[in-house]
């Protein structure tokens, strides 16, 4: 017989970066653990380590088909993250945001679970207020490159407050801000990972603009134990809430820090500034400070040290000198 506390629990996306983590964190906390997805930018490497475990269980599906299994938990991850990924097939990528989350909403509809859903600063598009508070609508370009994604969730997030005042479900919305960290895809063209790789290879840094524009880094580990308790709040909350760290830096600051960091020789490179790229970007926190009892513990030096080590291992692993798209099971596109 099961233990009580022991929850089948579906995560979709779970083969990519958070997602990969949160099946660790889950598995470890004694559930069972059913990791869906269609490893359009996730990798069977970042979840070979769990394919052993008793408690997991793999299934290759694109979400935005209808799912019928039984579950009792479901985080929505399912959706490429990285500008580069989500702007190459752009209807997918609102296909993924919008079906998807109208399939994972029926399925938890009828097998009745509570269902978190990842979406995004983004949502905010390039705000006009800052710190970004969960009462501001945003000021989001509706027919722009970016479009695909920061609209997909804001439907995304639609759909999970109308199934919740419709069907009176138990749903949870995370605004997840800027993270980082260990099994970020090396070729995800997202700001961290792409500093890292280039610091240690000793190739020029690529600074979009003159690098002044902000963002508020979140290392992984604090982003997981976030939405682990966000899922645990009473049913009657249900977000939205900002999960980021409010501590804000400069794109030259990062990669003045990753340079320091890892004795590179790299020079800094300026490159033309991608359309719609928000100016600045911080979450106000005072929400998930008051419901959740959370705040990011992990300082920026101390996160990139991690993630930094991550990449070093992957590059030994790639071989010297090789292209991150030269490892088995990375897809590149
Ligand atoms: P990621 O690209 O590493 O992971 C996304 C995963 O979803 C991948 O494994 C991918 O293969 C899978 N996927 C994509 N489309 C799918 C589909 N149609 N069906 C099934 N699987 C599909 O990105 P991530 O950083 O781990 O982000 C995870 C979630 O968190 C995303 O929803 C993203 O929008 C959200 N988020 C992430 C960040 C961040 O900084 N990492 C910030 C805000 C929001
Ligand atoms: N759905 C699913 N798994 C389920 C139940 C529903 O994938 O276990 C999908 C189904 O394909 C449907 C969508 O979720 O299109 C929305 O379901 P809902 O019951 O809200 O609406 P309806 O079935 O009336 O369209
Ligand atoms: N950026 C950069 N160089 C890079 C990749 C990104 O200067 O090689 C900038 C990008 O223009 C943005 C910030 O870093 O201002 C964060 O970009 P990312 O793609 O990581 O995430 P975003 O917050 O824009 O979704």
């Amino acid at each position: 017989m099961k233990e009580l506390h022991c929850k089948r629990i579906l995560v979709t996306g779970g083969a990519g970066f958070l997602g990969s983590h949160l099946c660790e964190h889950l598995l470890n906390q004694g559930h069972d653990v059913l990791c869906v997805d269609n490893f359009y930018t996730g990798s069977k490497l970042n979840i070979c380590h769990l394919l052993t475990r008793p408690n997991f269980e793999l299934l290759r599906h694109d979400v935005t088909f209808p799912l019928y299994v039984e579950v009792d938990e479901i985080y929505n991850l399912a959706c490429p993250a990285s500008p580069v990924h989500y702007q190459h097939d752009p209807v997918q990528t609102t296909k993924t945001s919008v079906h998807g989350a109208i399939n994972m909403l029926g399925l938890a509809k009828r097998v009745k679970a509570r269902i978190l859903q990842a979406s995004t600063s983004e949502v905010y598009g390039d705000p006009e207020m800052h710190p970004q508070v969960e009462g501001y609508w945003g000021h989001v370009n509706p027919i722009g490159p970016r479009s695909c994604y920061d609209e997909g969730k804001r439907c995304a997030e639609t759909l999970f407050m109308d199934y919740r005042r419709q069907h009176g479900m138990a749903v949870k919305i995370a605004r997840i801000f800027n993270t980082y960290g260990p099994r970020m895809h090396p070729n995800d063209g997202r700001v961290v990972s792409n500093f890292i790789m280039q610091a240690l290879a000793n190739e020029p840094i690529t600074i979009y603009g003159d690098g002044m524009q902000t963002r508020s880094f979140c290392f992984v580990d604090d982003l997981i134990d976030g939405l682990a308790r966000l899922m645990q709040t009473p049913d009657d909350f249900c977000g939205p809430v900002n999960l980021g760290n409010p501590v804000e830096f400069t794109m030259l600051q990062l990669a003045q820090e990753v340079i320091r960091l890892t004795g590179s020789s790299s020079r800094i490179e300026h490159r033309p500034i991608p359309c719609d790229d928000p100016v600045r970007r911080k979450p106000d926190i005072a929400l998930s400070r008051s419901y959740l009892a959370w705040e990011p513990k992990v300082p920026l030096e101390q996160g990139l040290q991690r993630t930094i080590a991550y990449f070093k291992d992957l590059r030994l692993a790639m071989g010297r000198d090789q292209q991150a798209s030269a490892v088995p099971g990375f897809a590149h596109h």
